[in-house]
Parts: structure tokens; C-alpha cells; sequence
């Protein structure tokens, strides 16, 4: 896709909370390409992880924080393993996370944004995952009532799941880590 820059807002701040936030330096990207090169899911975003790189140093805030394909990373690390200025590309794109979850645009993948959320509320409240919790959070979230009901009867035939969630024992020392990671994000 070709991006038009005289039709796009630039935001000069947008690339320094970036910088500021992740601790990376984005003028040290030269964008030779070696991290998209080596990205699994490729094939399945817009943005490869250069061009993301490249538009947050050209201050295109809305298209990069409103763009699906920053919710597709698995931070399997690959880009950052493969890039000759050891910049940090993981941080920078849970950075970018961030700041969509946290801006006045509509995060580009809802759907992955609300399973997120849920799978972190369940280790919250649990400390460990629980699939009930986990389906009825996202399911509930997302408005999509009946995502997996089918299966369900299944996996309670199997004793894959349980109506009764077992919590971790401490878990008071898990919320701590919570609060402490909500504190550094400024929440
Ligand atoms: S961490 Fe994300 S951007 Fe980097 S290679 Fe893995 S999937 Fe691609
Ligand atoms: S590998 Fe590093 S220097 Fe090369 S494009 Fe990616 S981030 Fe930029």
C-alpha cells in the first residue's frame, strides 16, 4: 500500500513518547529490513516492522496506533535477534500498544485488544489461566456470545475445564506485580 504523506497528519512528539517510553533510539534505524525479513507473520499484516519504525519516525501517529497489524506481533524477539543496530523492535511495539489503548483512536484489532484483556484480568484474578473465565470475559467483551460454545460441552466431557477456578496460593503477591506494571505505565 502506498502511503501519501501530504495527506496525513504528522506529529513530531508522537516518535519522542516512543523514544521515551521503550528506551530505544528510532534515528538508529536505517531501515536495511533484516527484522521484516525474519517477522513469521508477514504475510498476514499491512505493516511490516520497518515500515512501522519508519512511519513512528515520520510522526504518523493515527495510521500507526489505529493499524491491526502492531496487535498481530507474538513477540517471538526474531526482528530484534536479526537487527545490526540492536534496537529493541518488541518494546517499541508493545509501546505503540499502549499509547493506541491509551489514545483517543479506536485500536486497529478490538478483537485481539478484548482477548488480551481477558486472558490478563483471568491471571489476575486467578494467577493462572481459566478457560470459563477466559471464554465469558471474551465472549461477553467482544459481543460475540456464542465464540466456542459449541466445544464447550466437549471439553467439560473431557474434564478439560471447570466451573470452579482455582486461585494460585499468594496471589496478593501477583497484584503487586500488577499495580507496580500499572504504575510504570502510568495508569
Ligand atoms: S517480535 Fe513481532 S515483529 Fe518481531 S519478528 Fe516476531 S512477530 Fe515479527
Ligand atoms: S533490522 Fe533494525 S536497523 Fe534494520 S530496519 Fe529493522 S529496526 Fe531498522
Amino acid at each position: 500500500m502506498r502511503w501519501e504523506l501530504a495527506d496525513k497528519a504528522l506529529h513530531s512528539d508522537f516518535r519522542q513518547r516512543v523514544e521515551e517510553l521503550s528506551g530505544q533510539n528510532l534515528g538508529d534505524c536505517y531501515q536495511c529490513g533484516k527484522c521484516t525479513a525474519g517477522c513469521p507473520v508477514l504475510a498476514d499484516i499491512e505493516l511490516s516492522p520497518n515500515r512501522i519504525i519508519r512511519m513512528i519516525q515520520l510522526g504518523l501517529e493515527e495510521d500507526v496506533l489505529t493499524n491491526e497489524s502492531v496487535w498481530c506481533c507474538t513477540a517471538c524477539g526474531t526482528c530484534n535477534g536479526r537487527c545490526p543496530m540492536g534496537i529493541d523492535i518488541v518494546h517499541i511495539l508493545d509501546t505503540v500498544r499502549l499509547l493506541s489503548q491509551q489514545s483517543k483512536y479506536r485500536p486497529g484489532a478490538l478483537e485481539v485488544l478484548t482477548f488480551y484483556q481477558a486472558f490478563l484480568n483471568c491471571i489476575r484474578h486467578f494467577g493462572r489461566l481459566n478457560e470459563i473465565g477466559l471464554m465469558g470475559s471474551y465472549n461477553i467483551n467482544s459481543g460475540r456470545l456464542l465464540t466456542n460454545m459449541v466445544k464447550a460441552p466437549w471439553f467439560f466431557m473431557k474434564g478439560k475445564i471447570s466451573l470452579s477456578p482455582h486461585k494460585i496460593r499468594r496471589i496478593e503477591r501477583l497484584e503487586r506485580v500488577f499495580a507496580r506494571i500499572e504504575e510504570i505505565e502510568g495508569k
